[in-house]
């Protein structure tokens, strides 16, 4: 188990951020000083329940920081009560438009949320979450900064009961992401910052790792993206946020998962061939949305997953997509989108064969795809 610092925001926090002129740079420094964006996970040694117990238990008026355990499942239970174990779970990849937002209800009955998309997808996202049956979020990781994985946060923070919330180490000074400070500050919860090698659960046959980020740069929001493993028993996921290849090159534990989130909506800036061959999923999630304008996801991505013989879902095309984990065995309720290779890609495949004609136009063509020889005015070769 190990032991990393909780955050705890200063009351000064947001006021410094609505209000300073400081450049980027100087609102970044102010944020980490206040934040202390606590990259280092400090070993543990062995905590007596006893001190777990009073940790959790206390609320602290104190601003200054305060060294946690992050709370194991039978703390949480021995403080909350002890809930059934439904022992199935549940991970939901919502459909939010062009943005992530996955929801899971853990086996141990507790619930997690990644992400919260652009604002305007917020509703969407608290309706879908209650409609599951859901009031409360044990915990919700921010995955990285940038509008499209936060941009609802403060609005999902304002309507659930939520225990700990996990931000990226690198920081924005967007309204949205002072938003979403304000709400933290209101909600009362426990705020942390974590880094490769911190846990965020550890319950037996139930483990939530972070994995990357090693390092923070504000100029690189996607690759300070919390990148989260999640292993119930035999099964693994693994959700990426905007993670692009020089965070993917930087992980070094063993991330072979059998669903993966697949970074950054599908961009070709992540998902290397080299990270992939480390996952090995079975399963891919594509979070996007239909008719983006910056072109995801990329058909070189698409290709690489359908090579590797990955079963890929797309939110722009299945909608909202769950899989269901019983530790063992891995279902999913949607049919997996099959993989076209692009316009642009199909007409390479007809080539002009031999023969011309006195004009200098080819008379036969070869569709390569079909490996039929067509007349050059045959329609289906237009
Ligand atoms: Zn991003
Ligand atoms: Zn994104």
């Amino acid at each position: 188990m190990k032991l990393f610092k909780q955050v705890i925001l200063p009351l000064a926090l947001s006021s410094m951020l609505l209000f300073s002129a400081c450049s980027s740079s100087n609102a970044t420094s102010a944020l980490n000083t206040a934040l202390d964006t606590s990259s280092k996970a400090s070993e543990i040694s062995e905590a007596s329940s006893a001190t777990i117990t009073t940790t959790l238990g206390e609320q602290s008026s104190d601003t200054s920081e305060q060294t946690n355990i992050i709370a194991s499942e039978d703390t949480i239970m021995s403080s909350i009560g002890t809930k059934p174990n439904n022992e199935k779970m549940y991970v939901h990849f919502i459909d939010v438009n062009q943005g992530d937002s996955i929801f899971i209800e853990l086996p141990n009955s507790q619930t997690m949320l990644i992400d919260a998309a652009e604002e305007s997808q917020a509703d969407k996202i608290i309706t879908y979450i209650h409609q599951q049956g859901y009031d409360s979020l044990d915990y919700v990781v921010e995955t990285h900064p940038h509008s499209d994985h936060m941009g609802g946060m403060a609005d999902v923070i304002n309507n659930f009961n939520v225990s700990s919330i996990y931000l990226s180490p690198a920081t924005n000074t967007t309204k949205a992401y002072e938003n979403m400070l304000t709400a933290i500050q209101s909600s009362g919860a426990k705020t942390y910052s974590p880094m490769a090698g911190d846990t965020i659960l550890d319950d037996g046959n139930l483990l939530i790792e972070v994995v990357a980020p090693k390092t923070v740069d504000n100029d690189e929001l996607n690759n300070c993206s919390l990148v989260i493993k999640l292993t119930y028993g035999d099964n693994r996921f693994l959700f990426t946020g905007d993670a692009e290849k020089s965070e993917e090159d930087g992980i070094w534990t063993n991330i072979k998962c059998d669903v993966l989130k697949v970074g950054h909506h599908g961009s070709e800036s992540s998902t290397t061939a080299n990270f992939l061959k480390k996952v090995e999923p079975t399963y891919a999630v594509i979070s996007v949305g239909a008719g983006n304008s910056y072109g995801h996801p990329d058909d070189i991505i698409l290709k690489r997953l359908a090579d590797k013989g990955v079963q890929t879902f797309r939110t722009d095309i299945q909608g909202t997509i769950v899989f269901s984990s019983d530790g063992t065995t891995i279902s999913v309720d949607k049919s997996p989108s099959e993989y076209k290779a692009s316009a642009e890609t199909t007409i390479t495949t007809i080539k002009q064969v031999a023969d011309t004609t006195s004009d200098g136009s080819y008379r036969y063509v070869l569709n390569t795809s079909t490996m039929k020889i067509h007349y050059a005015t045959c329609s289906s070769v237009k």
